[in-house]
């Protein structure tokens, strides 16, 4: 199946860092509960995330200013 790793469902992608990840996850429950827009990205603190909820239960956050894209499942 996939090689990518995931860990409970959470957001996994790109880094190791507990404090980016609980953020990311936070800004994913929001989008879950409609908020898509005018998230921060968590990492450069500048850009804004844009979110596209796929059908298959999965969120996509891309940062328009460092590019950081991010996909996170929900369960
Ligand atoms: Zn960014």
């Amino acid at each position: 199946m996939s090689h990518r790793s995931t860990r409970k469902g959470g957001v996994v992608k790109d880094s190791d860092d507990m404090d980016v990840l609980s953020a990311l996850q936070d800004i994913l429950d929001e989008v879950v509960n409609g908020r898509e827009d005018g998230h921060k990205c968590p990492f450069c603190k500048d850009g804004v995330l844009e979110a596209t909820v796929e059908p298959d239960v999965k969120v996509k956050l891309e940062c328009g200013s460092c590019k950081r894209i991010f996909e996170g499942r929900l369960s």
